[in-house]
């Protein structure tokens, strides 16, 4: 093949069709604040896709990046990786874990839990347990086993055979649960708040029940903290509010804030399967990725971050409960926890977005015709306040329309 690159009409003919493409494109950001390549100013209550925690161009995260970037990139994990050694220190210091093993996506933190799981029970002897139980809405991310884990048909037909081993049941049938453990069951696996789902949180009791369960049947307990962990809802991992700790735990998306970097979080116990050669990564853990990792989570931790997250987040809860009382024709629930937030609609998700979007407000979809907000957890009051009108208006504007057709 020789000759110029084929031009073509559309500007996205060389990308793989998979995503449904929004016509808009930004060049910088600053906090909460994303410029189009147009020069306009919009909201950013998506943030990354809840990744960017910290906001965009945070000057702490800037400053990692540079300092890191210009004395060691990447070395493999043959070797000792000091700021891996510091940011898995922090990580299980503000845990309920004792180790970790760190990925670049939240899917291979799934893939790294769901291998930990089964080889444990391999490490004690029931090679058999291999079932791994999950809920109907959940999302555990895109490859193989992640889509199977989930159990989205939407996400898995087409793909060949479903794997082996993964058993779906509905959201919050205890009974459903009970009869589903048996001899081959090895894990439990589950958002603490589900995100693409719809912002579904799982009431506190019920985690703990599961945890319950788990010990009661010699079976791992695995909170997907993917999306709803890391301060998004007020405490630094979703689970505290329950108090029902995992065995393990998978972050990504606030990690690094921005920077492409997850965990599997496990206790000893848990990991004690993962012997040298089980299993392994390329760029996972790399000192880049690490730097501002750890750089993102000390940031999270700070008080005024969790307690900008439980502020922000009452006012917006009161506020959108407000909206759904004054516009029942449009919104018909507002749940989640904290900064993810679901407001599930009557007109059609992907429409109210577009509208949102001329009122210069970025919002994420989600499951059960829900939008998310997943702004950054530095928003402050004065933009949430202005996140709300925006949604007013285009609650407005659904009217308006509807009074037109
Ligand atoms: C985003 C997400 C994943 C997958 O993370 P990727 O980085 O896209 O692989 C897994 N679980 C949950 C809950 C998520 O929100």
């Amino acid at each position: 093949m020789s000759g110029p690159a084929a031009s073509s009409s559309s500007p996205t003919a060389h990308l793989m069709g998979v995503y449904g493409r929004a016509p808009l494109a930004f060049e910088r950001g600053e906090g909460a604040r994303l410029i189009s390549t147009e020069g306009e100013a919009y909201l950013d209550c998506v943030a990354g896709i809840a990744t960017n925690a910290l906001g965009h161009a945070h000057p702490r995260l800037v400053e990692a990046v540079k300092a890191q970037s210009e004395k060691l990139w990447h070395v493999s994990n043959i070797f000792r990786i000091p700021e891996q050694e510091k940011l898995a220190d922090r990580l299980t210091a503000e845990s309920f874990a004792d180790v970790v093993f760190f990925t670049n996506s939240g899917s291979e933190a799934i893939e790294t839990a769901l291998k930990l799981a089964r080889k444990y029970h391999a490490a004690k002897g029931q090679p058999e347990r291999i079932d791994i139980i999950t809920f109907e809405g959940a999302f555990h991310g895109r490859t193989y086993a992640a889509v199977n884990a989930g159990g989205n048909a939407a996400y898995l037909d087409g793909f060949g055979p479903r794997l082996p081993g993964f058993i779906h049941l509905p959201f919050g049938d205890h009974e459903a649960l009970k009869a589903a453990i048996g001899p081959t069951t090895a894990a439990i696996l589950i958002e603490p708040v589900q995100g693409e789902g719809g912002a579904r949180a799982v009431p506190d009791h019920c985690l703990r029940g599961l945890r319950d369960l788990c010990d009661q049947e010699g079976i791992l307990l695995i909170y997907d903290e993917v999306q709803c962990g890391l301060g998004r809802t007020g405490k630094l991992f979703a689970y505290e509010w329950s108090g029902a700790a995992p065995d393990v735990m998978c972050l990504a998306k606030a990690l690094g804030s921005g920077f492409p970097v997850g965990a599997c979080l496990a206790t000893n116990d848990a990991a004690s399967g993962m012997i040298v050669g089980a299993h392994g990564s390329t760029f996972g853990g790399n000192p880049l990725a690490m730097a501002v990792g750890f750089a993102a989570v000390d940031e999270i931790c700070k008080p005024e971050t969790m307690d900008n997250v439980r502020e922000v987040s009452a006012y917006l809860s009161q506020q959108l409960n407000g909206l759904r009382d004054r516009y029942p024709d449009v919104i018909v629930d507002v749940r989640g926890r904290g900064l993810l937030i679901g407001i599930k609609l009557i007109p059609n998700n992907r429409e109210f977005m577009v509208m949102a979007r001329d009122q210069k407000l970025l919002v994420a979809g989600g499951g059960d015709n829900c939008i998310r907000l997943l702004p950054p957890l530095t928003l402050t009051l004065a933009e949430a306040q202005e996140a709300i009108s925006k949604i007013e208006r285009t609650c407005d504007q659904v009217r308006q329309n509807a009074a037109k057709a």
